[in-house]
């Protein structure tokens, strides 16, 4: 008698040849399901090209898949019977296929994490629900590291990574002798300096058929879908992931917080759609890099600026989503409730450098971290948004927006809404800062320099006012001892007429 199959199901963002559902797999025997559901692409309105993006890897996987000998049943969203939910489409495999079990990898978020908890009673057979271990920090090693403390720092916890994988280290110590090389990152970008350009990946049939379907089944989303260059297969991303560590690597470090009009890559990887949905591996990265820096090709700062954002940041939110639970992005440290401005969704605004970031997310579904951060997202902390109407809108927009990264990032690094376990303090900032590092504010209509007048620019008086109503809970903080100074030695003619400034503009937005 031969064995009933297992069934093994792979999620959207599991494209990895070695995911562990798919470890032990038996060709003979077992059964890959992939499925294109209505609600994971519809339960919040994504940006055309991340949908394509991520239906086109699934197809092109599924073929991968089925060319190394695996059996692969796949459902595609307009296929009728098509339940459109993932535990729907377990259950009528597993009936389909006559399979005895099922076996996954762990989901990536909350939700998707609880609706596989019911996967069993749907299906009735037995559900093996594996550690998804692509990632570098299991969460019992996240969990132990996380005991007892008060609060959650990166750059504590990035240490211990280092130490533990042994990444960019000389036997106990960093690498050069320093752990943070960020004080050299934060360049603007020179006149005559122009980043190589990032390669665009022509759509093959497949992905021409997705985005037919995209276009018909997905009308009126924000974000435009001509021009569509995203890779698609393991081996364009690796291919692109190549050329960014010759090209853009080695000045990685220096440009990083830069900003420029009509750039919207400068010398960042572009590669975190890839690696949120397994065509990249974050190992494999690592590694190339420590040896791109010890074969002489980039200098550190770069090597270790790069690293700190895989190593570090990456597997740091991750940590911090799983940890906290889903009562994480109910807080709202500041109570704030504003609705988010039209312009979020049609980048028509005077404000130049909103203008551009939100320009370049609907142009590509792509900002690099300070003009989500920096920009937008200070733009949104400033003017008291809602945190569920900003993390959705960041949700929607981005390629690589999935929530175990997007949330923290949005609700507790940009909104500081979680009252700061993730932040030592609210990256708030005037028009001077985006004016330092970028060139945005050259052509604006508003003048960073100046805070009160028809040519203020919004984000000055919106700065001194956020400060002015959060005193209570920020006053305390030593690394706001110095705005609160020079906040408290404004006469008070000219904080009035501040906090007035900052009411109209916020009027303009109602
Ligand atoms: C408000 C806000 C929202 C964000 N939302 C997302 C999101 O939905 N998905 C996402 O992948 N990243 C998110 N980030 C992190 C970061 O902005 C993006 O990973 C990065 O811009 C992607 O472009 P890149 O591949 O060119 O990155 P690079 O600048 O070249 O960095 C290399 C890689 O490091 C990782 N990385 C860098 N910064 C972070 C970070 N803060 N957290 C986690 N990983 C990081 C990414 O995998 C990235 O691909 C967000 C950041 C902010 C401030
Ligand atoms: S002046 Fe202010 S609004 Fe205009 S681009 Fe500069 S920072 Fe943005």
């Amino acid at each position: 008698m031969t064995a009933a199959p297992v069934l093994r199901v792979v999620l959207g963002d599991q494209l990895s040849p070695g995911i562990a559902a798919l470890r032990d797999v038996d060709p003979g025997r077992d059964v890959v399901l992939m499925a294109e559901v209505a609600e994971e692409a519809t339960h919040v309105r994504h940006h055309p090209q991340k949908i394509v993006l991520f239906l086109s890897a699934m197809r092109h996987f599924a073929a991968e898949l089925e060319r190394s000998g695996l059996r692969v049943d796949y459902v595609r969203l307009d296929d009728p019977g098509n339940t459109g939910t993932l535990g729907g489409e377990v259950a009528r495999a597993v009936a389909r296929h006559g399979a005895g079990s099922v076996v996954t990898t762990e989901a990536g978020e909350w939700r998707l994490a609880a609706d596989m908890r019911g996967w069993e009673r749907a299906a009735g057979v037995p559900v093996e629900i594996r550690e998804d271990d692509r990632f570098l920090c299991p969460h019992a090693a996240f969990a132990a590291w996380a005991e007892g403390r008060k609060a959650f720092r990166m750059e504590h916890f990035y240490r211990v990574m280092r130490t533990r994988t042994g990444i960019l280290m000389d036997g106990d110590r960093p690498a050069g002798g320093r752990w943070n090389f960020d004080a050299e990152n934060r360049r603007r970008l020179p006149d005559d300096v122009e980043p190589p350009a990032v390669p665009a990946v022509e759509p093959d049939a497949v992905t021409g058929e997705v985005i037919a379907l995209v276009r018909e089944r997905f009308p009126g989303h924000f974000g435009d879908l001509d021009g569509f260059g995203y890779a698609v297969t393991r081996a364009d991303a690796e291919a692109l992931w190549e050329r960014f560590v010759v090209e853009r690597l080695p000045r990685f470090g220096d440009y990083q917080d830069a900003m420029a009009r009509g750039r919207p890559f400068l010398f960042h990887a572009v590669v975190a759609p890839y690696l949120n949905l397994g065509l990249l591996d974050a190992r494999t990265m690592l590694a190339r890099v420590e040896r791109a820096w010890r074969d002489g090709a980039v200098p550190l700062n770069a090597a270790e600026g790069f690293v700190r954002q895989i190593l570090g940041w990456r597997e740091y939110v991750r940590g911090i989503y799983w940890h906290q639970g889903p009562g994480y992005a109910r807080r709202n440290a500041f109570g704030a409730d504003r609705a988010l401005p039209g312009f979020f969704w049609s980048g028509d605004t005077d404000m130049a450098c909103l203008a551009e970031c939100i320009g370049d997310t609907r142009r590509h579904a792509y900002a690099h971290h300070i003009q989500r951060l920096m920009v937008i997202g200070n733009f949104a902390l400033l003017i008291g948004a809602d945190p569920d109407a900003v993390n959705r809108w960041y949700l929607e927009v981005y390629a690589d927006a999935v929530e175990w990264v997007q949330l923290p990032n949005t609700h507790g690094m940009a909104l500081h809404a979680d009252g700061g376990l993730l932040g030592s303090k609210p990256y708030a900032a005037s028009g001077r800062y985006i004016q330092r590092m970028s060139d945005y504010c050259e052509r604006c209509r508003y003048r960073p320099d100046e805070a009160v007048g028809p040519k203020a620019c919004p984000f000055n008086a919106l700065y001194w006012r956020f400060l002015a109503r959060n005193r209570d809970r920020l006053a305390g903080n030593p690394r706001l001892a110095m705005p609160y100074r020079t906040l408290d030695r404004f006469a008070a003619a000219r904080r009035d007429a501040l906090l007035e400034q900052a009411e109209r503009f916020l009027e303009t937005l109602d």
